[in-house]
């Protein structure tokens, strides 16, 4: 394990709910977070076809516009019944939609349209990656499993949190403190929400 990360670190989102999140992730290793859209930098296009591909797109835009080393996720939604999507056009359907309450409700018609009958599976996924300037960008994947609920349940969290039911639990994500979701148990057992997973590996990769 080495540390790879001291002094300020770029958090490339525009997102204010992921850098809620992400910026209670690394508070406890005393790394100073400072955010895209605080440093005015433009956001990139996310022309990437994976999760991956997108969060690296990120990272490095800041990196190269900053020097500095940066932090960027790319996550969202896959449900099964529509093959995969809105995946990593979740923000997107969201935007299109209106509000992420009409993103729901499109993602129930659209269920019901397809003839799928619930449980409805979906994951969701969270791809972080860490770029340094002149060092190889490093990626981690996390996945959460579970099922859909319509009506949604729910007002914490943010995005689709209230229709995502985790298997094996019985709240959804907008039901759940912040600390149940993306807690980093102190036991070492493995993190509940796709980023706390991703971020785990992370964590003992770079921030040892
Ligand atoms: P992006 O990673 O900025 O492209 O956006 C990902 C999209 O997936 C956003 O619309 C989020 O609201 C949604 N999403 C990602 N992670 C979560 C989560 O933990 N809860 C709810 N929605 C999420």
């Amino acid at each position: 394990m080495a540390r790879l990360i001291d002094g300020k670190l770029v958090i490339a989102t525009h997102n204010a709910g992921k850098l809620v999140e992400m910026r209670e992730l690394l508070a406890p290793y005393g790394i100073e977070a400072v955010s895209a859209s605080d440093l005015g930098l433009v956001e990139p296009e996310e022309i990437g076809k994976t999760f991956i591909a997108n969060a690296v797109i990120k990272a490095e835009a800041a990196t190269d516009a900053t020097g500095l080393p940066a932090f960027a996720d790319d996550s969202g939604l896959c449900v099964d019944a529509l093959g995969g999507e809105p995946g990593i056009v979740s923000a997107r359907w969201a935007k299109e939609a209106g509000s992420f309450v009409a993103a729901m409700d499109g993602i129930h018609r659209r269920l019901e349209e397809a003839g799928a009958k619930p449980p409805y599976a979906a994951h969701f996924v969270s791809a972080l990656a860490l770029s340094r300037l002149g060092e190889k960008t490093l990626t981690f994947e996390g996945t959460i499993q579970g099922t859909l609920v319509f009506p949604p349940r729910g007002a914490l969290g943010f995005g689709y949190d209230p229709i995502f039911l985790p298997n094996g639990m019985d709240r959804t994500f907008g039901e759940i403190s912040s600390e149940e979701k993306h807690g980093i148990p102190a036991d070492g057992s493995r993190a509940l929400s796709h980023r706390a997973r991703a971020f785990q590996d992370f964590a003992r990769a770079c921030l040892g």
